[in-house]
């Protein structure tokens, strides 16, 4: 699975992968002995693949106070992919900070909270856990920069905690991008420090700023914008961060069905603009968290 996911970036013509360490919608994983890593990494290697991102997947909801057992499975299978994620030789580890499923923001966040202190605080692990920024879809936590700033501050390992900056679900949230570029960044800078940010997911969306939709569309063909997304690429604050497309397979005349993958033009349409920063990011995350650790 491993093998197969790098070689598949590499088609791609990337150097950074996000990868799930199995089904992204369930916890079945394979034991670590089964994932193949060394034959990944030495193909890897030779692909000039540096860098791998894991995402844990979208059911654990460490803000459920609802379900006692759903929140049990969440710290467990939690504890289990930062194993995982370090036996894999990857660094960050992108986690939803969860759902409050109507018992409130405030509620919701110290679950989280409370999840993550029970996750990382008998850890040592060299894998950091990057939040990702929520479109605010239902009763998703972590789709404003206080929310995301709220969680950061009540872990008590805060140097292990990241953020993963998704552009389609910060513009769903209802953040301006696209109008105020810089705006958007001072806020998040003010919250929770740029130096925080760990991955970029980088989608257009479907739907227009502030509709809390979450739903990504191809680069140049959603409300974001071409312009605005290759300026986040290429800027230089996030040189060494690496860029993950999450953008949808076209489909193949008017069959319907999603066959063609449009990473590598996309890929390749990203890195034009004369600029030295490419899409993947020339990722030095060693030298980048030593910068920036945080306490
Ligand atoms: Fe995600
Ligand atoms: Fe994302
Ligand atoms: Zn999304």
């Amino acid at each position: 699975m491993f093998l197969a996911s790098v070689k598949e970036a590499e088609s791609y013509g990337a150097n950074v992968l996000m990868l799930y360490t199995g089904a992204p919608q369930n916890t079945r994983r394979k034991d670590i002995e089964e994932l193949n890593i060394t034959a990944g990494w030495e193909y890897a290697k030779k692909a000039g693949i540096e860098e791998i991102i894991v995402h844990a997947p979208y059911i654990i909801n460490l803000a459920n106070t609802i379900k006692p057992e759903i929140f049990e499975l969440g710290t467990s299978f939690l504890r289990k992919e930062i194993k995982r994620t370090a036996a894999m030789r990857g660094r960050i580890l992108v986690l939803h900070p969860g759902s409050h499923l109507g018992e409130g923001v405030e509620t919701g966040i110290a679950q989280a909270v409370k999840g993550l202190n029970l996750v990382l605080n008998d850890n040592e692990d060299d894998v950091y856990i990057a939040l990702e920024t929520m479109a605010g879809k239902g009763s998703e936590i972590g789709a404003s920069f206080e929310e995301l700033k709220m969680i950061c501050d009540g872990v008590d390992k805060k140097n292990r905690l990241r953020i993963c900056f998704d552009t389609c679900h910060v513009h769903d949230a209802g953040y301006d991008l696209v109008g105020d570029y810089e705006g958007v960044w001072q806020e998040f800078d003010r919250l929770i420090g740029i130096d925080r940010i760990a991955v970029i997911h980088v989608n257009d969306s479907l739907n227009p700023r502030g509709s809390h939709k979450d739903r990504h569309a191809n680069i140049g063909r959603g409300y974001i914008g071409m312009d605005i997304l290759k300026r986040i690429v290429h800027d230089e604050r996030f040189t060494d961060v690496p860029k993950i497309l999450e953008t949808p397979w076209l489909s193949e005349g008017a069959s319907g069905k999603k066959t063609i993958p449009p990473y590598k033009e996309e890929i390749a349409e990203m890195k034009m603009g004369g600029f030295e920063a490419a899409m993947g990011g020339t990722f030095r995350q060693e030298e980048r968290i030593k910068k920036q650790n945080i306490e």
